[in-house]
């Protein structure tokens, strides 16, 4: 188990997930931006365009109602209206000299309203210019309409240059009012709607192309950036603090045992000793003078001697009192129900970069539900730390690549089974015998302490741990410990 690269590896992920997203909502809303700007200069160019054409019919409608003759106020129109090109009048009584303005006011006057000037080819629309008529007696009026100057450049919307494309279609043809500009992929905005007025059936389109160039790739490498260095940050400080807490646990547990090991032993066992120790060599050093002297005073000797006997007893029996204190620690004092996959995960986090450090491949085999017992938390977790740890120290005799830790989590008969297996050279028949020995060690500048104390934990929260070989070789210990729920019960 490598827990420091799936840790970056997830923390990368985190952030490449947060700013992926986020760029991509960015760009979103600024295509939404632009969209919404494309479709409001359309509908102001559509407005504007259907006024004019509206206009045309009133123009039309004031001629035919007022019935001005030749040289009249029409031929000044014109000069008030810079998009009227010409104004044509057919003469009372009189013929249209052209064919398509007599059909015009033949349909003219059977639809009863203004009319467009029918133009097969398309000539005069593909020059920029319609002309739309009305029929009426005793005189018919049409306008020839240029349709560039339909709308005022200081009042269209568009700027000249911009990039958005807009035409005039009628019945398929197009005059385009506005080049704009065009492009492959990205994405394209796109406008139609007919003119407000029956007489005159143009179509405004619009279309405006969003090219990859134009997403906001500054804001979005800004944010990207952002949030690199923020998710960054977050990870730095949250290992530093997993690394702090890995440094205080194990400084607690390393105390513990040591306190618990040796150091109590020791400082109890110089102290208590050392006043009985005294008195018996006293005792028998003056035993020793009063046979020498001649004639040797037996009776004062034999008592110094039985002095001597008593300080051996007192010695002894400290002896043993320390020792019933080791063998028997407070039991159940502080047993509650503790998930043994926590303590064990606990543990590994804090020997992971041991673990890395030589090498060591760590492997979990977990049952659906890992089981929960009840024990010291601190004293359990002091007995998986010393597995683990001779785990390791006895693969260092192997090499590196066949360096494997296995954990076992299981629940047998009333008890959670926690099995710490190795993949090292494991131990012969005679050392097996001895494993739980106080003092017992094959390990130099070992004390032989770890197994005997955790032998003693165990069997002090109501459990044992025994010692057997792994297939085809290693070590692998078992510790039980009561189920928290009962017998039977997993958990
Ligand atoms: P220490 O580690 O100080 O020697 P321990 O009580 O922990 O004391 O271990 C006693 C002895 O048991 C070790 O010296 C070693 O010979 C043997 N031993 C313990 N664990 C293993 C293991 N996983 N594989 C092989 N031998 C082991």
């Amino acid at each position: 188990m490598r827990r420091a690269p799936i840790r970056t590896v997830a923390w990368a992920l985190g952030a490449a997930v947060i700013a992926v997203a986020g760029a991509v909502l960015m760009a979103r809303a600024d295509l939404a931006r632009q969209r919404e700007a494309f479709e409001t200069d359309a509908r102001i160019a559509h407005r504007l365009l259907s006024q004019r054409v509206v206009q045309h019919e009133a123009i039309l409608a004031t001629l035919v109602l007022l019935q001005p003759g030749p040289g009249d106020a029409a031929d000044r129109l014109p000069s008030v209206y810079p998009q009227v090109l010409r104004v044509l009048q057919r003469e009372r009584d009189a013929a249209w000299p052209d064919a398509a303005l007599a059909a015009a006011d033949a349909r003219s006057r059977q639809q009863r309203r203004a009319v467009l000037v029918g133009d097969p080819a398309g000539r005069e629309f593909a020059a920029g210019r319609y002309t739309v008529l009305q029929a009426a007696d005793p005189m018919s009026y049409a306008l020839v309409v240029d349709l560039k100057a339909l709308v005022p450049r200081t009042e269209w919307p568009l700027p000249d240059d911009g990039p958005v494309r807009c035409w005039l279609d009628l019945d398929g043809r197009a005059q385009v009012l506005q080049p704009g500009r065009d492009g492959a992929g990205g994405w394209r905005f796109d406008f139609a709607k007919h003119l407000a007025a029956e007489s005159q059936p143009f179509e405004l389109r619009a279309s405006r192309h969003v090219g990859w160039a134009e997403l906001p790739w500054a804001a979005m490498a800004a944010w990207v950036l952002a949030v690199g260095g923020v998710v960054a940050a977050l990870a730095a400080w949250q290992g530093q603090r997993s690394e702090r807490r890995r440094a205080e646990e194990l400084l607690r547990l390393g105390q513990i045992g040591r306190l618990n090991a040796l150091g109590e032993l020791a400082a109890g066992m110089a102290h208590e000793l050392n006043q009985p120790l005294t008195a018996l060599l006293a005792n028998t050093r003056a035993a020793q003078r009063l046979l020498d002297e001649d004639p040797p005073d037996i009776a004062t000797a034999r008592g110094a001697m039985g002095q001597a006997a008593d300080q051996a007893r007192r010695a002894a029996e400290v002896v043993g009192r320390l020792r019933r204190t080791v063998e028997r620690p407070d039991r159940g004092a502080a047993a509650v129900p503790v998930p043994l996959l926590d303590a064990a995960r606990n543990v590994l986090f804090l020997l992971e970069p041991e673990c890395r450090r030589r090498g060591v491949e760590v492997a979990w085999q977990l049952p659906a539900v890992p089981p929960t017992v009840r024990a010291d938390p601190v004293a359990l977790e002091q007995v998986v730390h010393n597995l683990v740890m001779n785990a390791l120290q006895a693969m260092e005799q192997v090499p590196v690549g066949e360096r494997r830790l296995t954990l076992v989590l299981g629940a047998e008969g009333g008890f959670g089974v926690l099995r710490v297996r190795d993949h090292g050279p494991g131990f012969g028949d005679a050392v097996m015998l001895r494993l739980f020995e106080p003092f017992f060690t094959t390990r130099e500048g070992g004390l032989g302490l770890g197994l005997s104390l955790c032998e003693t934990l165990a069997v002090g929260m109501g459990g044992s741990l025994t010692a057997g070989r792994a297939e085809p070789r290693g070590a692998e210990f078992r510790l039980d410990l009561p189920l928290a729920g009962g017998a039977g019960g997993a958990r």
